[in-house]
């Protein structure tokens, strides 16, 4: 890694090639991209650094690699671009301190490329659980600094482990998942699977209206392939758990999100959900227990949506990956449960019940009014036989996790650590001038409410990056979750008290002098 820092490295190379302030602006304008002087000047003095999209900006038109820039990682050879020969004439000067030997290639046009861009589909996909402040995160984790990260629900860094007979029926079966398997999945997960739908009451499931996948995530991106036709508008609530939203988008659909209302203990508004159908609108998603909130809807509220969807003949697409995460003695009742006279599609894995998000399992059950949705079934099989199959050693420890003792139950009871972390996060901020937070039922998420006129707050991205730069921690900001207004984050309580503690604290330290500019 190199020693000099990212304004250091910048005024270096604009030196190197005498390339002026303005020079720079002026090719980024071209170029199309929008760069301000202020901007500019700003990252020139290490008063703040640019958000990736820019370095990458900055980096090409330089002509300079993306990694040296923003890290000083130097790499094998530093190709020159065609933006940065029409910019200047790379001039060098034997007195610049360059923090790397730059070697201009011997015929520079040699090595002229195309520039390779992100198909356009992505244009409008958002997915900020992994987004910028996450990428400044890994920069400055790079760097040496230890971050807190608490932007994922991933169990498993935090202490939380597999239980030992899943891991154990894993490795004894693991030299007969050697091949593909059938692509919904093995006979004994499916059949696992289905039992666990019976026992839920979720109607009319057979082996063959359940697919496995890597994930829930994948089964989300391949239902929404199938389902969605370009315009198509689907119902989203907001917040969510992005995926959806970018998943919708990415199949060309336009997602409308229906608000969840925080006074209400985050259950979807009724009303607003009636105001956004439109003729266009296919279906209905539901998050629930809910990630970010962790709200576990009420039958009254699912009988609702159920209503709304049979009146408007919508199909109900209900991700309960949380539905063994539940405390405080509430139910979780699946919605499919409710309907069996509309096609319903049930999500939901083992990443969270059973802390092995790394082995990539999920499942998706089709029920209720199946002959309504004969001809998208077999688009989702074709989908299906298309990826061959899903994680086959992960498939084979559904039966084993799905049977018997569960033993995620012990963390959600008081003195387990999921129910004790939750007490404690909860009571913290709740303790901070200028945040108040709806207690989770569920799942280990909570979605507390920043004062945004206390601190002045208008982007909430830019607030969970002062509070990354000045405390280390990171947090996703509300609009990751495609909430409307910049006075919400998500705290991830999965670390130990003694580190929630800590953090707490940090944050309120924070809080207590902080005032958006
Ligand atoms: N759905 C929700 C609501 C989630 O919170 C997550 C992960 O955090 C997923 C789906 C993805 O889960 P999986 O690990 O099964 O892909």
């Amino acid at each position: 890694m190199g020693t000099t820092s990212f304004a250091q490295r910048l005024k270096n190379v604009m030196d190197d090639r005498g390339i002026k302030q303005v020079d720079l602006i002026r090719a980024a304008e071209a170029c199309g991209k929008k760069l301000g002087k202020s901007q500019l000047s700003q990252y020139l003095s290490g008063k703040t650094i640019p958000r990736s999209d820019v370095v990458h900006t900055l980096a090409q038109l330089l002509g300079v690699s993306e990694n040296w820039l923003i890290q000083g990682e130097l790499p094998s050879s530093i190709p020159i671009s065609h933006e940065a020969q029409d910019l200047k004439t790379p001039k060098r000067s034997a007195s610049t301190d360059l923090s790397f030997q730059y070697t201009p290639p011997q015929n520079p046009r040699s090595t002229l490329m195309r520039q390779f861009k992100k198909s356009s589909k992505l244009d409008n996909v958002l997915y900020d659980v992994r987004g910028p402040v996450v990428d400044e995160a890994a920069r400055m984790e790079a760097e040496g600094v230890r971050v807190l990260k608490l932007n994922i629900g991933n169990p498993a860094p935090f202490g939380f482990r597999t239980p030992d007979e899943v891991v154990q029926d894993m490795r004894q079966q693991l030299t007969e998942c050697e091949g593909y398997s059938d692509s919904r999945g093995l006979f004994s997960a499916r059949k696992a699977i289905m039992q666990y739908a019976q026992l839920n009451r979720i109607p009319n499931v057979g082996l063959d209206q359940i697919y496995t996948g890597n994930g829930v995530s994948e089964l989300i991106n391949l239902c929404m392939q199938a389902i969605v036709e370009t315009g198509d508008e689907i119902l989203i609530p907001s917040p969510d758990y992005p995926l959806w939203t970018a998943c919708v988008t990415l199949a060309g659909g336009t997602p409308v999100h229906y608000i969840c209302d925080e006074e209400a203990e985050w259950n979807p508004d009724i009303d607003d959900i009636r105001k956004r159908i439109t003729p266009r609108t296919k279906a209905i998603v539901i998050i629930n227990p809910n990630n970010p909130t962790g709200a576990v809807y009420a039958r009254e509220i699912l009988e609702e949506i159920v209503s709304i969807a049979r009146s408007h003949q919508l199909m109900i697409l209900s991700d309960e990956i949380y539905d063994r995460l539940i405390m405080d003695g509430y139910t979780h009742i699946p919605i499919a449960s409710l309907a069996p006279d509309l096609f319903c599609i049930t999500f939901s894995g083992l990443s969270k019940s059973h802390m092995i998000a790394g082995f990539r399992i999920g499942w998706m059950i089709l029920s209720g009014n199946i002959r309504a949705a004969q001809d998208l079934i077999e688009g989702i099989h074709m989908l299906s036989n298309m990826r061959l199959c899903s994680n086959v050693p992960a498939q084979s420890v559904v039966q084993t996790a799905l049977g018997g003792h569960q033993s995620v139950n012990s963390y959600l009871v008081p003195g387990g650590r999921i129910f004790d972390q939750r007490e404690l996060v909860y009571e913290a901020l709740n303790q901070i001038p200028g945040i108040s937070a709806v207690k989770p039922k569920a799942a280990f998420y909570i979605f507390p409410k920043i004062d945004t006129k206390k601190f002045n707050i208008t982007n909430d991205e830019q607030f969970a990056l002062d509070l990354l730069h000045e405390k280390h921690v990171l947090l996703v900001p509300g609009k990751g979750f495609n909430w409307h207004k910049p006075d919400h984050f998500r705290v991830v309580y999965l670390p130990r008290r003694r580190v929630l503690t800590e953090c707490m604290e940090d944050l309120a330290d924070f809080l207590s002098t902080y005032r958006q500019n």
